[in-house]
């Protein structure tokens, strides 16, 4: 026998998330160590000494995975509206005045996110970790937030070394020269200090405790010079891990793709050999025919963001078509700053009902049950886990949540997916287990004291908001006309490759 704890939850409901979708409508689920050890009607029966959580009055399902996150937004919910991307962008991450902040406050800022996702059920998150400016011990602090929270996290290391100038189109002949000088004089890290910081965190941090894992990103393929894809591909291999890149998130992208390199954006990472089942494309918006058979045929996944898609008014993936042609798709909130949650119920929501308008084919929408899906084995998929996460099975790591039958949105219970994209919120999550360990049991974080954990960063963040912010918004301003100006000529360019997002309202009309 093995000395390993055992735990049982005891006669709950349990949606299972595996292939067949099996579920039951009472079983337990036993729990030795970290892993799931079996899953039945009285599989817990007559275990002696093992700890036991009764989920008579519970659901139990499979911890959910955001397979896109940016923590180094926390300090930024709720701060901005009616902004398209590129305008966004240049207020969250200004050129000009970008704040530098203390170790304390990156620990502070991830550990917001990573309160938010223990308490919406998520027990994995891919936090597409924006890291630069800001040096290698900041980055550790944040990483320490997810140790710390006792949440599975896949921290990527951001790349890019092609600066605003020459990833934007236009915008040489837009803005001003001497502004363009001062862009130019801004502190920039090579490719080779990028690439070195990639390898010194992965050193460092990956396989932590069995729960940390670091993922290569190269933030935009034109935000990429040829070396450093080659690199990345190379490096993903060798290391086996994902590449998690953004990826026709806006028609300003396609735009600059098709002027840039005369082809669409995954048919420019095709020619690196970047097509590959490693490699996760985030918000694949405005993506032709022939991109989503090249998607399908490499085995790569989109990681869907409906909140932040919905937000920046950039479009709607063609999940219906990815799904149809055998794409992976896996679920993300997106940054803190453009969905203003971590909380990926929220977004399962949203993914259940955005795909319906837009078409009177109701053959076509995207159910609940698709994103469900999504936001676990599609998210353990882009992140190579399937095997590991994703779904309650016996030999997979024990990410299991529990959500109280009890909560006025599970009442009547008439389908635990749909009351749980459809009716429920995150209030009904009330227990949660990532690796065998309860970090949140009847609402309550038992990791840490989340009452002083809450003050710490309350404190910050609003420090942040009175004291940061300003220099901000007033870098922001120095650029925002020229910004605007290169946005709206963007979108007024026809897009011969056939690049077309179903628009909510356009009906059957696909373009
Ligand atoms: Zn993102």
């Amino acid at each position: 026998m093995s000395a390993e704890p055992v735990l049982v939850i005891k006669d709950g409901c349990v949606v299972t998330g595996d292939a067949k979708d099996t579920r039951h409508d009472r079983a337990d689920i036993v729990v030795r160590g970290n892993r799931i050890a079996a899953i039945g009607p009285d599989a817990g029966a007559g275990l002696a000494g093992a700890e036991t959580i009764d989920a008579a009055d519970a659901v139990a399902m499979p911890g959910l995975v955001n397979a896109h996150l940016h923590s180094n937004e926390g300090f930024e919910q709720g701060a901005y509206d009616n902004l398209p991307l590129e305008p966004w962008l240049l207020q969250s991450y200004p050129p000009f005045g970008f704040p530098l902040l203390s170790e304390e406050d990156y620990y502070l800022r991830t550990m917001l996110a990573a309160v938010e996702s223990i308490r919406a059920g998520v027990t994995t998150v891919q936090d597409d970790y924006v890291h630069l400016p800001g040096t290698p011990e900041a980055q550790d602090a944040a990483i320490q937030a997810y140790l710390d929270a006792g949440l599975r996290a896949w921290v990527t290391v951001d790349l890019w070394d092609v600066g605003l100038l020459d990833c934007l189109p236009y915008v040489r002949s837009i803005i001003p020269q001497p502004i363009q000088d001062e862009i130019l004089a801004l502190p920039f890290t090579s490719t080779a200090e990028q690439l070195a910081l990639f390898q010194r965190h992965f050193e460092k941090w990956h396989g932590r405790d069995g729960r940390i894992r670091i993922v290569i990103a190269p933030c935009g393929p034109q935000r990429c010079s040829p070396a450093m894809l080659r690199e990345i591909g190379r490096l993903a291999e060798a290391l086996d891990i994902p590449i998690h890149s953004h990826t026709l998130e806006t028609k300003l992208q396609a735009v600059h793709a098709r002027a840039q390199w005369g082809k669409s954006v995954v048919e420019y990472l095709d020619g690196f050999g970047l097509l590959s089942p490693r490699l996760a494309i985030v918000h694949g918006i405005w993506l032709t025919e022939r991109d989503i058979a090249l998607l399908a045929a490499n085995g790569c996944t989109v990681v869907h963001n409906p909140l932040s898609n919905l937000k920046l008014g950039s479009g709607l993936c063609p999940v219906r078509k990815l799904l149809d042609a055998g794409v992976n798709v896996a679920l993300g909130t997106d940054g803190l700053a453009t969905s203003d949650t971590a909380d990926l119920i929220e977004a399962i929501r949203a993914a259940s009902l955005i795909h319906k308008p837009g078409t009177h084919d109701y053959a076509q929408w995207v159910s609940a049950a698709d994103v469900f899906r999504m936001a676990t084995m599609g998210g353990a998929r882009s992140g190579l886990m399937e095997r590991e996460v994703g779904s309650l099975e016996p030999g997979k790591k024990a990410d299991i949540i529990l959500l109280d039958r009890g909560a006025w949105g599970f009442i009547p219970l008439h389908d635990p997916v749909r009351n749980l994209a459809f009716s429920v919120t995150s209030e009904a999550v009330e227990t949660v287990i990532v690796d065998g360990r309860i970090v949140m049991r009847d609402r309550e974080i038992t990791v840490f004291d989340e009452a002083a954990m809450r003050g710490r960063v309350r404190e910050a963040a609003e420090r942040f908001r009175r004291e940061r912010v300003p220099a901000m918004r007033a870098g922001a301003q120095r650029l925002e006309p020229h910004i605007r100006a290169m946005y709206y000529r963007a979108a007024a360019e026809a897009l011969p490759l056939g690049e077309a997002p179903r628009r909510i309202g356009a009906n059957q009309r696909q373009s």
